[in-house]
């Protein structure tokens, strides 16, 4: 199969879809393989890393998309990428349809036969294609809270781990599932004193079991919340509700009870934010205030360590995209209904029930 990846075109995507150990492997199993110039350049991968392995280098993104079997890709398809797409082509990549009508008709229009990393599943359970950037942005939601509570970013001054001497800053994570449970662990080893929330008996119990000397976990009622923001110097929001809008667990009025100069990270700012004073921001202009918290709310963290994330990504796709390429999406779907469940449009059809149930498109 000839597979092609075009450089990301959306803001401040550095990430690319394939990288040059995912591209080896696609030759090793006799495909070819298109690269956009300049594609994994965000990324810290060059051309010549791809020439090296014999992947050809084509100038334009309009070549990767009119001779390619098979994109890969990181972000969902711009508007500009969709109209190259067309019936018989397969995309692989994050597409997140549910939120957005207009992507959703103009892959059908296109006839083009989506697969998006979001909705395939693990025989484990979980989504085993956004877990590693779930895993990035909890890794990394203590440290640029650790930054946003530096003074000079309007934080209360207070360093992570303390000194011998001074006592350690606090850190409440809200929701323990995997972003949760990385940014505790990081805010542990970095020497805060970390509670992990979540309404989970059976979670709960797994990272009881599993962290107990690392931090300290609790049932999330609203009284739990609600006792723990006085104290907290950073509260790092990490639920999911498969499906829905993140709830709000911290209002505007509970802010008034926090310690100013305290820090909310919103990494569910994806699904609309767990703090109501939550609004998505960018890596370029982080942080905001509202009644002196400190509010960081990226929506796409993993862009921050493009590297890290690109090969984290690669790591779980790769397997799926041979998958796909050496018996077709058809058979590769027949084989394996995990990957069947990340099939989300075909030949003009809906295929993914979730998604039609929230755009009212029969599937
Ligand atoms: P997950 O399913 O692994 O974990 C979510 C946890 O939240 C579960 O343990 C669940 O029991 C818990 N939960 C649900 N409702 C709760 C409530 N009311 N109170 C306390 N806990 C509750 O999900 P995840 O992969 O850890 O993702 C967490 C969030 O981070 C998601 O919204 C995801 O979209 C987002 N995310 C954002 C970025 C970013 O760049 N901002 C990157 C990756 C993931």
């Amino acid at each position: 199969m000839l597979i092609g990846c075009p450089k990301e075109i959306k803001p401040q995507e550095y990430r690319v879809g394939l990288t040059p150990a995912a591209a080896n492997e696609a030759i090793a199993h006799g495909h070819s393989v298109l690269i956009e110039t300049g594609a994994g350049a965000g990324a810290g991968f060059e051309d010549d890393d791809y020439r090296a392995i014999d992947a050809e280098i084509v100038e334009t993104a309009e070549e990767v998309f009119e001779r390619a079997e098979m994109i890969v890709k990181v972000k969902e398809p711009q508007a500009v990428e969709r109209k190259r797409l067309r019936a018989g082509q397969i995309l692989f990549t994050y597409l997140h349809l549910a939120p957005d009508p207009d992507q959703t008709h103009d892959l059908l229009n296109s006839g083009v036969t989506a697969i998006a990393y979001e909705t395939v599943t693990a025989p484990t359970g979980g989504l085993p294609l956004l877990a590693p950037m779930s895993e990035v942005a909890g890794k990394l939601a203590p440290q640029m809270g650790a930054w946003a509570l530096q003074k000079a970013n309007g934080g209360r001054g207070v360093l992570l781990g303390g000194v011998p001497g001074v006592a350690p800053a606090r850190v409440l994570v809200i929701g323990g599932g995997v972003v949760g449970t990385q940014a505790a662990r990081v805010a542990a080893g970095m020497g805060a004193e970390v509670t992990v929330l979540d309404r989970s008996l059976p979670r709960l119990r797994e990272l009881d079991d599993l962290f107990r000397a690392e931090f300290r976990t609790g049932y999330a009622s609203a009284e739990a919340v609600a006792e723990a923001l006085p104290t907290a110097d950073m509260v790092i929001g990490a639920v999911l509700v498969p499906g829905a809008a993140a709830p709000k667990l911290v209002s505007r009025a509970q802010l008034t009870s926090m310690q100013h100069g305290a820090v909310l990270v919103d990494v569910a700012i994806d699904q609309g934010g767990c703090f109501e004073t939550s609004h998505a921001t960018t890596h370029k202009d982080p942080i905001y205030d509202v009644d002196a918290i400190i509010h960081y709310c990226v929506a796409n963290m993993p862009g921050a360590v493009a590297r890290t994330s690109t090969r984290a990504l690669g790591n779980a796709t790769m397997p799926f995209m041979l998958d796909i390429a050496d018996k077709g999406w058809r058979q590769a779907c027949i084989d394996d209904p995990h990957l069947r469940a990340g099939l989300n449009t075909h030949e003009g059809k809906l295929t993914n029930y979730e998604v039609g149930k929230a755009l009212g498109i029969d599937v």
